[in-house]
């Protein structure tokens, strides 16, 4: 028996990158899980079957979760695929990096939409299919909510915003038995950071320098937190924001 034996679990973003591993490890623990993507079918196809060819169980769903009617097809499809609802992780993000004098309104809304709106309306959907046993959702922060980098202004803004929903999400759906979390990673080697052009940057030698540990993460560094999260271990945690780094510090 997995932790997570009888759970039916939503991830969105997880065709590839840090939600591809949460999606596998929460199915690795029994749970049944949804692979949410927007694009990238293959992907998340991909994912579907390395969870199956271990005997776990998933199913894709195309879902954009900055679109409210998207939002509410991708939890009635999960409902219709397994019944009910015990965990959402709010995983899907974009990054992007620009100075002061190069934002506009459109890099502005493009990342609040998905980062920080598409995180609320799905946290506001997947309350209403969880049933009276309660519930955990984890919402994937980042470092930078509280250690803002350069060029980074939007985004680090997304994920404070992040951090204080989830802080005052935690409070209001404690009555209701829905614990929420979140996880606040430093640099981790993504399909995402590949495309952001990070992979030979200064900023990750800079990165790996001050880290005590050494490296950057990889997107399993991140998942087995978001098992522990999920799962009835973490069951008198609520509100909490975790930074996995490797050790470096705001
Ligand atoms: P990634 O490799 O770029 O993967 C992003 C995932 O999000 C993909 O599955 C993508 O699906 C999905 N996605 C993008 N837009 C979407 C939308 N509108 N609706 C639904 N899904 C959407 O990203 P990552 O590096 O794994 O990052 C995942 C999360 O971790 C983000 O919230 C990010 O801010 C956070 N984070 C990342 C790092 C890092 O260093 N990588 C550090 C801290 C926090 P498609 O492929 O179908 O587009």
């Amino acid at each position: 028996m997995g932790k997570l034996s009888g759970k039916v679990a939503v991830v969105t973003g997880a065709s590839k990158g840090i939600g591809a591993s949460i999606a596998e490890h929460l199915a690795a623990e029994g749970a049944s899980v949804v692979v949410n993507y927007a694009s990238s079918k293959s992907g998340a196809d991909a994912v579907v079957k390395r969870i199956t060819d271990k005997g776990g169980k998933a199913v894709a769903v195309q879902a954009d979760v900055s679109k409210l009617d998207d939002i509410k097809r991708l939890f009635a499809e999960t409902k219709s695929a397994y019944g009910k609802l015990d965990v959402l992780v709010n995983n899907a993000g974009i990054f992007e990096f620009l100075p002061l004098e190069a934002i506009t309104p459109e890099h502005f809304h493009k990342q609040f939409n998905l980062n920080v709106l598409g995180l609320i309306l799905a946290t506001q959907e997947a309350v209403k299919h969880i049933d009276g046993q309660g519930g955990s959702i984890i919402n994937v922060s980042s470092i930078v909510g509280k250690m803002p980098v350069a060029s980074g202004s939007v985004y680090s803004a997304t994920k404070a915003a992040v951090d204080a929903v989830s802080a005052a999400l935690a409070i209001e759906l404690g009555p209701k038995k829905i614990r929420i979390n979140s996880v606040n990673p430093g640099m981790v080697e993504t399909e995402g950071f590949h495309s952001a052009g990070f992979a030979e940057s200064d900023f990750r030698k800079q990165t790996e320098k001050t880290t005590p540990l050494g490296r950057i993460a990889q997107p399993e560094d991140i998942a087995k937190a978001v098992v522990f999260f999920a799962s009835d271990d973490a069951g008198w945690v609520t509100g909490e924001t975790l930074v996995i780094s490797g050790g470096a510090r705001a």
